[in-house]
């Protein structure tokens, strides 16, 4: 019991070591000048600055991106770790672009709930490589979400998951960054459909930078009716008085696939899905959510869905979105990293199997097929 618990956290309290001069604390970062801020998430596929081009090209003014695979267990001594010169080109490319908030999502595969002792481990470990990430980036939030009970009961899954919140960030100097839980659709045995339940976990980290991301095809799928002015003001009435509306940094801006309470998570693009393109102009300009930035995570079934996305979100706020030169399209970007990926996994794999000639002749006939294209548009 008088063991102390092994950790990096220096014994000095830091308030004792500036109080002879202290500094100043840094300003708001630069994005946050009271603009409306609308973003996307956007593929990091071969490389982390490439988001920003695609985001910047789209239109958007903010970005969420993921800062290593989300279906992978990352090792921190490799592949994951990001290597000083992007992330400081990253940071200056970022900066030159205006673009902010940047909002890092984590891995889908962490469970700081779980209630297995390896898979808990690793997830507390994995989230201490995403913080580890966005710090590295200079993120302004990293989205986490929150983890599943998978047997074990609805307060000790909140236990295990500020314990393991407190675990992860142990050592580390959270500046600027800030930890925000998302609220679930409900599926499953997942934690955060309740705002109750986000409520909880804030309280026991008091000590961490926290907030909480207000997902909208989320709370839609949990039971709230968001899409008449009513049934908005009603849901965030219970979020202000649960976790409160100070709380809430990011909206991701999402629609349902799937219908009211159907506790199933769906994404849909804005204005067709069960939320509806009139609900969505009052999200974005309730005067209580003013200030947030919203983030799509819409799905990207055809060409162009991106942007028009983005497009659809500035036009609620009655803005037109500039055609930018040389805008790179997500569509594309994700096929040609899915390319990339099966290209080498036949390399591996067969190398026999494929005749240099017939590949060279495939891309060949893809170059002229994307030139004519280009013409033609
Ligand atoms: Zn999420
Ligand atoms: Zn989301």
């Amino acid at each position: 019991m008088a063991e102390e618990p092994q950790s990096i956290v220096p014994a000095y309290e830091d308030e004792d070591e500036y109080r002879p001069e202290p500094v100043a604390p840094p300003g708001p970062p630069a994005w946050m000048d009271g603009s409306s801020r609308i973003g996307i998430h956007t593929s990091i596929a071969g490389d982390v600055s490439a988001a920003l081009e695609i985001a910047h090209g789209l239109g958007a003014n903010a970005l969420q991106i993921f800062s290593s695979s989300p279906r992978m267990w990352s090792r921190e001594n490799d592949s994951s770790r990001i290597k000083a010169a992007d992330s400081q080109r990253f940071r200056a490319r970022r900066l030159e672009l205006g673009l902010g908030p940047l909002v890092i999502h984590d891995n889908y595969l962490i469970n700081l709930a779980s209630p297995e002792r390896v898979l808990r481990t690793r997830s507390i470990q994995a989230f201490h490589g995403e913080l580890v990430r966005a710090l590295a980036l200079g993120a302004d939030f990293l989205v986490a979400h929150p983890g599943a009970c998978c047997g074990a009961t609805m307060p000790d899954s909140i236990a295990a998951i500020a314990d393991g919140l407190r675990q992860a960030a142990r050592g580390l100097k959270l500046d600027g960054l800030r930890i925000l839980l998302e609220n679930t659709a409900g599926q499953g045995s997942s934690v955060g459909s309740k705002f109750e339940e986000l409520h909880a976990i804030l309280d026991l980290c008091r000590e961490l930078p926290m907030g909480v991301c207000i997902d909208t095809a989320h709370i839609f799928a949990a039971g709230h009716d968001i899409r008449t002015a009513q049934g908005l003001d009603a849901a965030l009435q219970h979020v202000d008085a649960t976790i409160g509306l100070a709380n809430v940094y990011v909206i991701h801006a999402n629609d349902s696939k799937k219908e009211l309470a159907s506790r199933v998570d769906r994404h849909h693009h804005i204005g067709k899905g069960h939320i509806g393109l009139e609900a969505f102009g009052r999200v974005l300009n309730h005067p209580l959510l003013a200030g947030r930035a919203f983030i799509l995570e819409t799905p990207i079934d055809k060409p162009g869905d991106d942007r028009r996305n983005v497009v659809a979100l500035w036009k609620l706020l009655g803005k037109e979105v500039p055609k930018r030169r040389g805008a790179r399209d997500g569509f594309r970007v994700r096929a040609k990293a899915r390319r990339r990926a099966s290209g080498r996994a036949t390399e591996k794999a067969h190398p026999s199997e494929r005749p240099r000639k017939t590949s060279r002749a495939h891309a060949a006939a893809k170059r002229a097929a994307l030139k004519s294209r280009k013409r033609g548009s």
